[in-house]
This record gives C-alpha cells, sequence and structure tokens, in this order.
C-alpha cells in the first residue's frame, strides 16, 4: 500500500459532492468514512462526536465492526480517542496498543490495527470529536497526511456544527455543541435577562470549504495578507500607537504574528490541500486556539486573542464582511457577548432588544458597564472562554442577580428563570408603590435619592423610578454615541429636552467629561501613557474654552427662565472652578447682550474626584454652590487602583475604612459650611453600599434609575443612628483587614433591611 495520500485534494472534491447531494445524516456519513479510508488508504475510518455528558460516540465508521456504531463510545480522557479529546492534538502512532492510553473495545474488533493516526474535529478550538484512521501494519503516517487529516476533519465540523448529526444517537443525549454550559462570573449589572445571544465581533462563519483552483485562493490569501499588513502598518504610523503599555504590547503581536511565516505557511497548506482561502484560516486559527486555550499562562492566553482578533480581520478581508453590527440576523432579545467593549459600542444596538450583556473582561465601574446599568441591563463579567464556546443566536441567561450565565438552558431552567422574572417583576412593582412616598429614614432623616442619566431615553426613568431628579446628567453621551462633534443647536436642544421632561425635578448637568477612556472617535487627542490622569474633562475643557464656551451656551439658553445646575468634573485646584465661574459669567453677559433670556438661577458645582482637593476642602466649600463625590473616581485616585482593571476588582473596596474615613471627612467639611453635598458614584446604588453612606451623613445619592427602587426600600426601613452607632467606632480601628462589609450585612440581616 502506498504510504502517500491521493491528495487531499481530491478527497475534498469529493466530499464537497457528497455534502452537497441529498443524503439522510447517517447515510451522508457513511459515504465520508469510506471515501476517507479509501483516499487514505486505510482499512479504518472512524467518526467519533462528542456528546453532551462528556462521551465521545463513535457515530461511523469503515472498517470497525457496524455493530459497535453508536454503541461504542469513550469518555473524553479514555483511550487514544479520549485522549485526543483531551489535547485537542493530532495523535499519530505506529504501534497503537503500546501506547499507555490504549485500550481494547472487543465490539469494534479493532486489536488487529497497529498503525493509528486520530486528530480532533475542531470549532474555534473546541473540541467537537475526533476523526481516527487506523491500518494493520505499523506504518508511519506521514506530516502531509495528518495535514490531510486535520483539514478533512473541518468538514466534520462543519457537519455537527449544523446540527444535522444532532439526532443520531440512540441514547437521545445531546451533542456537546449544544451542552448546556452554567459559567460563573461577577455581578456587574443587577436584573435577569433572557435571549438569544449576540457575538458582538462575531466569528465570520465559513461556509465555502472547497477550493477550485488552488492558486487563485492563494493568491486572494496573499492580497488580504498584504492588506491586513498595510492596515496595521498603517495604524503604527498614524502615531496613534503608544510607545509602550498594554496597547503598545497587543499591537505589537497583531504585526508579529501578521508578518509571522509559519503562520502563512501553514496556511497556504491548507488551501494546497483543496481548502478555500477563508477555510484555511479558520482552518490554521481553530489549531492555534486548540493550543493555546489549553495554557495556564495567562500571557500566552492573552496573544490567543490576539491571533483571533487577527485571523477575524484577516476572514473579514476575504469574505467582506463588515466589522459588528451583527445584531440583524439574531431574532428575539439580544443578549450582547464579547470579550469586552466600549460604552459608545453598547449604544449602538438596539436597546429596545437588549436583555443583558456578558463580558469576559470588564471591570465594575469601566464605562460599559455604567452605560448598561443606566440602560438597566444586567451584566455579568469576568469569565474566561466564553466567547469561545458560544454560538450567534444561542439562548442564553444572564442572571446579574448571582452573577452567573447559562447558555443553552435546558427548558426547566429556562421556565424557573422566566418565573424569576415575573417575581422580579413583581418586586419591581413594590418598589413602584414606593414612588410617592417620602424617602425618609425610619428614624426620619429625610435622603433625597436622585439618577444619573446621560440620554434623553433615561429621562423617562424619572418618572418610572420616582426618583427625586437627577443628580447627574453626563452630557458626554451624546458626543460618544455621535460619529461627528454635536452641533451648538443640537446640544441645546438635548438640554431643552431633558429639562421639559424632568419638570419640576432638578437635574444636575456636568459639562464634557471626556479623554481616558471615554474616546471621541472625531477628536484627536495625544496618546498618553496614563490617560486616566491626563489630559481629560476639566482640563482639557480649560485649555480648548471654544468647546466649554459653546457648551456652557447651549446649556444656558436651553433653561431661559428656569433653574441651571451645572457641575464640572475632575476639579483638581479651586483656582479652576473661578475660572469656570468667569467663563460662564462672561458668557451669560454677552447672551443677556444679545437679548436672550437667562436662566432664573444659577448654581456651580463641583466635581470632588481628585484627592487633591481633600486638602482644600475649606476653600472648595466656600468656593462652589454644591459639591457632588464622583467616587468612582476619587477611589481610583485614592487607591490608585485603575476603576477599569479586572486584576484590582476584587483587591480593593470601597467599601474599606480608608476610604470611608475619606468620604466621612468630606460630609463633615460640608456641613461645616453648609454647602449641598451629594454622592453620584456607582456605591450610591448598591443598597448596602448606600446604607454606609446615610450613616456617614450624605442625605443626597445619585445612582442608575434601577436602583433607586432598592435603595429606597433599604433606606425607609434603616434606622441611620443604630447603623452609625456600630459603623463609626468601626472605622477607627483602621489596622485590621476590612471587615466592614461584613458589619453592614450582618446589620442588615438583624434588622430585616433588604439590600
Ligand atoms: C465618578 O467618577 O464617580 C462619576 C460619577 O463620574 P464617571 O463615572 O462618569 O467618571
Ligand atoms: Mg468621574
Amino acid at each position: 500500500m502506498s504510504s502517500q495520500p491521493k491528495g487531499p485534494s481530491v478527497l475534498l472534491r469529493r466530499l464537497r459532492e457528497v455534502m452537497a447531494e441529498p443524503h439522510d445524516p447517517q447515510k451522508r456519513l457513511d459515504i465520508i468514512v469510506a471515501d476517507i479510508a479509501a483516499n487514505m488508504s486505510a482499512e479504518v475510518c472512524s467518526v467519533y462526536v462528542l456528546r453532551a455528558d462528556g462521551m465521545l460516540e463513535l457515530y461511523a465508521s469503515q472498517g470497525l465492526k457496524p455493530e459497535a456504531v453508536h454503541v461504542s463510545a469513550l469518555r473524553v480522557g479514555q483511550g487514544l480517542v479520549g485522549t485526543i479529546g483531551v489535547s485537542a492534538r493530532a495523535l499519530n502512532l505506529h504501534d497503537a496498543q503500546k501506547h499507555p492510553a490504549f485500550e481494547y473495545l472487543p465490539e469494534t474488533g479493532e486489536e488487529i490495527y497497529n498503525a493509528f493516526l486520530g486528530v480532533p474535529i475542531l470549532r474555534a478550538g473546541r473540541v467537537l470529536g475526533v476523526l481516527v484512521v487506523q491500518n494493520k501494519s505499523n506504518r508511519v503516517y506521514m506530516d502531509a497526511e495528518v495535514e490531510a487529516l486535520e483539514t478533512t476533519a473541518m468538514v466534520l465540523g462543519e457537519l455537527i456544527a449544523t446540527g444535522e448529526l444532532e439526532k443520531l444517537s440512540p441514547k437521545g443525549v445531546a451533542l456537546d455543541l449544544s451542552r448546556p454550559l452554567t459559567v460563573e462570573g461577577i455581578s456587574l449589572s443587577d436584573g435577569i435577562g433572557l435571549g438569544y445571544v449576540v457575538l458582538h465581533e462575531p466569528r465570520v462563519i465559513v461556509t465555502n470549504l472547497f477550493n477550485d483552483k488552488v492558486d487563485d485562493e492563494i493568491n486572494r490569501l496573499r492580497e488580504a495578507l498584504v492588506k491586513v499588513q498595510v492596515s496595521i502598518d498603517v495604524l503604527f504610523q498614524s502615531g496613534n500607537v503608544p510607545v509602550e503599555g498594554e496597547h503598545r504590547d497587543v499591537l505589537d503581536a497583531y504585526r508579529m504574528f501578521a508578518h509571522d511565516r509559519g503562520w502563512n505557511r501553514r496556511m497556504e497548506e491548507a488551501i494546497s490541500n483543496g481548502l478555500t482561502a477563508e477555510a484555511a484560516v479558520e482552518k490554521v486559527q481553530n489549531d492555534n486556539s486548540a493550543r493555546m486555550m489549553r495554557q495556564s499562562d495567562p500571557y500566552l492566553r492573552e496573544r490567543l486573542h490576539d491571533f483571533d482578533d487577527l485571523a477575524n480581520r484577516l476572514l473579514r478581508e476575504l469574505v467582506g464582511k463588515e466589522h459588528g453590527a451583527s445584531a440583524a440576523i439574531v431574532k428575539g432579545d439580544h443578549v450582547i457577548v464579547a470579550r469586552n467593549m466600549g460604552a459608545a459600542e453598547l449604544l449602538d444596538y438596539n436597546s429596545k432588544k437588549l436583555r443583558g450583556l456578558v463580558l469576559e473582561e470588564a471591570a465594575p465601574n469601566s464605562h460599559v458597564v455604567i452605560v448598561a446599568r443606566a440602560l438597566g441591563i444586567p451584566v455579568v463579567g469576568q469569565l474566561s472562554d466564553f466567547v469561545s464556546n458560544t454560538e450567534q443566536g444561542n439562548p442564553i441567561i444572564v442572571d446579574g442577580e448571582a452573577g452567573v450565565v447559562m447558555l443553552r438552558p435546558p427548558l426547566d431552567m429556562e421556565n424557573a428563570y422566566a418565573e424569576k422574572v415575573k417575581f422580579r417583576a413583581g418586586r419591581q412593582k413594590q418598589f413602584e408603590k414606593l414612588r410617592s412616598k417620602p424617602s425618609r429614614t425610619k428614624d426620619g432623616v429625610d435622603i433625597s435619592v436622585l439618577m444619573n442619566a446621560g440620554l434623553v431615553m433615561d429621562l423617562k426613568q424619572l418618572e418610572i423610578s420616582g426618583a427625586s431628579g437627577v443628580g447627574l446628567f453626563r452630557t458626554e453621551l451624546q458626543f460618544m454615541v455621535s460619529s461627528t462633534l454635536p452641533r451648538p443647536g443640537e446640544q441645546e436642544e438635548l438640554y431643552r429636552h431633558v429639562l421639559d421632561e424632568a419638570g419640576d425635578k432638578p437635574v444636575t448637568f456636568r459639562t464634557l467629561d471626556i479623554g481616558g477612556d471615554k474616546v471621541l472617535p472625531y477628536l484627536k487627542t495625544l496618546q498618553e501613557e496614563n490617560p486616566a490622569m491626563g489630559w481629560r474633562a476639566l482640563r482639557l475643557s480649560l485649555d480648548r474654552p471654544a468647546l466649554l464656551r459653546s457648551q456652557v451656551r447651549a446649556l444656558l439658553k436651553a433653561s431661559a427662565g428656569r433653574s441651571l445646575r451645572l457641575m464640572v468634573p475632575l476639579v483638581t485646584e479651586v483656582w479652576e472652578i473661578n475660572q469656570v465661574r468667569e467663563l460662564i459669567k462672561r458668557e451669560v453677559e454677552l447672551q443677556t447682550r444679545f437679548g436672550h433670556e437667562m436662566p432664573r438661577s444659577l448654581e456651580l458645582g463641583a466635581m470632588l474626584e481628585v484627592p487633591s482637593l481633600l486638602w482644600q476642602l475649606d476653600e472648595l466649600m466656600q468656593a462652589v454652590d454644591f459639591i457632588s463625590v464622583g467616587s468612582n473616581d476619587l477611589y481610583q485616585f485614592s487607591m490608585a487602583s485603575d476603576r477599569g482593571n479586572i486584576n484590582l476588582a476584587n483587591r480593593y473596596t470601597a467599601m474599606s475604612k480608608s476610604f470611608l474615613r475619606i468620604l466621612k471627612k468630606i460630609v463633615d467639611k460640608a456641613d461645616q459650611y453648609n454647602t449641598p453635598l451629594t454622592l453620584c458614584g456607582e456605591i450610591a446604588g448598591r443598597p448596602i453600599s448606600a446604607m454606609a453612606l446615610l450613616a456617614l451623613g450624605y442625605k443626597s445619592i445619585s445612582m442608575s434609575p434601577i436602583a433607586v427602587g432598592p435603595v429606597k426600600a433599604m433606606l425607609m426601613s434603616l434606622d441611620v443612628g443604630e447603623l452609625q452607632k456600630v459603623l463609626l467606632p468601626a472605622l477607627e480601628n483602621i489596622s485590621e483587614q476590612t471587615t466592614i462589609m461584613e458589619l453592614l450585612t450582618d446589620f442588615a440581616d438583624k434588622h430585616g433591611i433588604p439590600y
């Protein structure tokens, strides 16, 4: 027998015909294994498909006893086939029976075969099954044959992914591809959402596997690769690439991979074996993913993402798919699944259909999470390898209460969750009943519960949630969702609309807070090594006064005859707020001269987000009309703990004694000067941490609309005086590791306070 394969491209051509012919699934599989065996001069060819119960079931065989088909099965990890299932790597043995993992299954009659070549059937690096050829002789399969079998396995991967084989197993166990998967992450936004997966950056699904002309395909691949290489080089030349840092590392890795000869060679090899350029990219990427997913080194796993991104770029180049915008093809309610994404990208989706968000990497106070919270969407984050287990359109449940995601849930779980959604809706109704009740603690302290907003549609929530006003209107969201700089008229229109919608309830507008992680694509900013502490927010506004002036003008005009409350973000020194007051004064004079009606009253506040202000509190309290503590930024700067870094997300907590002491110091000073004080960071929206804020003396807090009901329910059953008695002394003892959270939950449990 010849050890040369009779050309994998001949086999692929044949398989293309078989795939197109009208066969029932079993018949099709039987023909495929017979064809592979014949082409590779093997006496046996078998396909094992991975079931949801972790068994690799023999689905078809040429050469093994027919009665073993759908009877024989190996656990993942068991025998040679199971070993391939675990390692996702080919196994090439000339004397299989000597291999320590060899396990003899009597029903198959395989004891007479010595040579064994098995390859994983992969999809996005995940094992769906195993394809095996065997020979009686002790032959050694050549590398080209391994490659050919791997290429052929892609066809089977496609066949399994289409769901065609789903019903063949007499055991009635579903295939692994449709296996329900429950993954624990962390809760980033409360709520429960049921829907279908929309992959934010969908893998391009390659359906055109077989090539007609090898040379044409190689040319297509080369052209696409050059385009991708050029686009990455252009990125480097644009000067928009930082000199060092994480972003730089990623781009460096991109460039390295894009020019990697080994990668190119393997793709061209796959084309020579009969695949189209796109199928070759997918095949090689499958192999890479399978290998790298099994690495525990975080650096290498990170590089896998880079490789994935690059392969996807190349695929999009080859099949001409646009980046993103995959939502349209998924029917029903949407749950976005992404490694990570920007706040503006989330806003691109139709919020009416949005039921949840799953992010592999996001941190609790990143802006995308804040925006999702503002939209009332449950978010679960920090789940590794979730995207690769997910197919576009898969049913999914996001449990933002428990921080768990259920992919392809069984029907009973779906029903249970549908019940839970109903229950929560009922609870929401309870909260709605609180709307008209005074927001007063059990011991009679009035608390102003406000909401954060940033888009006109958020304003509907004022009525629904029962918030007593908007404590923070993030004006930059209009800038972030727009593809060009919003014109002054558009800004004015938005602000007027917001005030109209709010009616009697007060609204506090914050001037533009851009820079840092809030990037405007049309506004060229400098590449900064440390953007969170860079040229952002008020700093940028003071240096580019035209931008601030036109925003102030729009706000003044929109508030004609009404009250205007305006605050500035990231104040670092008191004189900055004086400069803003000066700018506003000049603008008011100018507009009055032009005959425009001005606001009835104007209050200017500062956001307290930078620790330097803690040593200027006396001056600050006198320089402003009100203070709003931006605890997200104040926390990140006080603790030197990047709010967007997941590795730090669980390290420190805003409920630490040190941070609570800072917050207490601010309240005391505000009380001393009678300066109105609000806190508008994310801690205001969690009932348990809001409880601590009230005990520190905060009487006005602003949060995402969805949190208003639960926070109100908490405070109405809280005796603040009692909590102060235990919390304030606990802050004294700083050397003990933080136990404040425990103290708070114990207190709440003991006093029946919902949190
Ligand atoms: C904050 O920093 O707490 C805040 C409310 O502002 P943002 O989250 O928009 O930075
Ligand atoms: Mg901030």
